[in-house]
This record gives structure tokens, C-alpha cells and sequence, in this order.
């Protein structure tokens, strides 16, 4: 069985605090074998983890996290940027272009800044013939949920929406949380994972639920002591 957390954020997302490598030694060291870096609106820390994650022993599918006009959405097996503010049906579109897919994050879940998917966007976008061969996923478990109740939210839109594989993540902006939400499945490679995607064939894994103080906390801390790396590389 493979074990991937598709949701991790780096130093070159605006909120992250992680770099690279760190996150990719981390990784590995959690025992999953299939990363995606998922930056805010930024596919460079992405695409610098997948040139380094041989050197790891690690897979890492490019991607991003998307500020759509609706909401958060992850869009993986992409290697550019998509333009943030569209509608989600339109965001959609333009990940399959790509030769992407998406999951929707956190969906329902407010907190600190954070936009998310409502329920009724995600039922528009499963109703479009095109957009829904695009979305494929929504994250039932999100590990560092400020807002405890999203998951069980998150849970109850997941059984409204069978065609949709459920995934488990981090949402990790710091090291330490990396691995404590996750997605098992079939195979090993990623391109097994983008098949159990595809056919609903994942299981969820729920690491510890960290407190929101505690998530909160050890966040700003490591905000500040980040703020020169994360400067470095954000233009
Ligand atoms: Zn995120």
C-alpha cells in the first residue's frame, strides 16, 4: 500500500514555513511515500521539490493550491500556474487543460483568511459534464482544521457526492504536521494513486488531531523564525 498526503505547504506559499528539502526529509521520515506540495497560488516550491525528490527516496506530484472566486481547491499534476479568482467550474476547466485533476479542500471550513468550497459550488461543479471529470476528491479529514467541526461537515458532503474519493491530508504549514492526515491506496507510484482517485479507492488515515491553540502556536512560531527563508524566495 502506498501513503501519500496531498496537501503540504512550503516556504514559497505566503503562510508557509517550511523549505523543501526539509519538508521532503520529513516526509519520507513519517513513512509516506507520495507528496504533493500544494503552495498557495504558487507552483515554485513545487516543482523544485519535484526535481529534488529522487535525492529523498520520496514521489512528489506537482501542484497548487488555487484561490478560486469560491473558494480553496487543490489542483494536482500540474506544472503551472492557473489563474486565481476564476469561478470554480471555469478553475476547473483550466486544471483539465493543464492535464491536472482537483480535490476540494477543506470544504465548508472557515478560519484565519481561509476561503472554502460551499456545498452548493461543489454540487454546480458535480452537475457540469466537463468540470466533474476534473474534480475528482475532497478532503474528508484536513489534520490541522482550525474549525473542529469542518470534518465532520467535509464527512457529510462526501456521502452526498459518491463520485467523489474521499482523501485524508495535513494541511501541513509547519514540519512537524506533515503525515498526520493521509491517503492510502493501492500500488505505490503516484500514477496508482491518480487511478485510485479515479475509481474511489482510497482509504483515509487520521493521524493525531492537534488542538487549534497548539496548531495556532507552534504556526506563529515558526512564522517568525521562517520570515527570512520565506523572503528569500518570494519575489
Ligand atoms: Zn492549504
Amino acid at each position: 500500500m502506498g501513503l501519500a498526503d496531498l496537501h503540504i505547504h512550503t516556504i514559497y506559499s505566503y503562510d508557509g514555513t517550511a523549505p523543501v528539502a526539509a519538508v521532503l526529509d520529513r516526509a519520507k521520515a513519517v513513512g509516506l511515500n507520495v507528496i504533493a506540495i500544494t503552495d498557495h497560488d504558487e507552483i515554485k516550491g513545487s516543482l523544485k521539490a519535484f526535481d529534488l525528490a529522487p535525492r529523498f527516496g520520496i514521489e512528489v506530484i506537482p501542484g497548487l493550491e488555487i484561490t478560486t472566486a469560491e473558494g480553496d481547491l487543490l489542483a494536482l499534476f500540474v506544472t503551472e500556474k492557473i489563474e486565481p479568482n476564476l469561478s470554480l467550474i471555469g478553475t476547473l476547466m483550466e486544471v483539465g487543460e493543464a492535464g491536472g485533476i482537483c480535490i476540494a479542500p477543506h470544504p465548508m471550513a472557515r478560519g484565519m483568511g481561509m476561503k472554502s468550497l460551499s456545498r452548493a459550488s461543489i454540487a454546480r461543479a458535480m452537475e457540469h459534464p466537463e468540470a466533474s471529470r476534473i474534480l475528482l476528491g475532497i478532503e474528508t479529514y484536513n489534520a490541522t482544521a482550525l474549525d473542529r467541526e469542518s470534518n465532520v461537515h467535509a464527512q457529510a458532503l462526501a456521502d452526498e457526492h459518491p463520485d467523489l474519493t474521499q482523501v485524508g491530508s495535513s494541511d501541513a504549514h509547519t514540519l512537524q504536521t506533515i503525515g498526520l492526515g493521509a491517503t492510502e491506496f493501492l500500488g505505490y507510484p503516484a500514477a496508482n494513486l491518480l487511478d485510485a482517485l479515479w475509481i474511489g479507492a482510497t482509504e483515509v488515515r487520521r493521524g493525531a488531531q492537534l488542538g487549534s491553540a497548539r496548531i495556532l502556536g507552534s504556526w506563529a512560531l515558526n512564522y517568525v523564525l521562517s520570515t527570512p527563508a520565506r523572503a528569500a524566495v518570494i519575489d
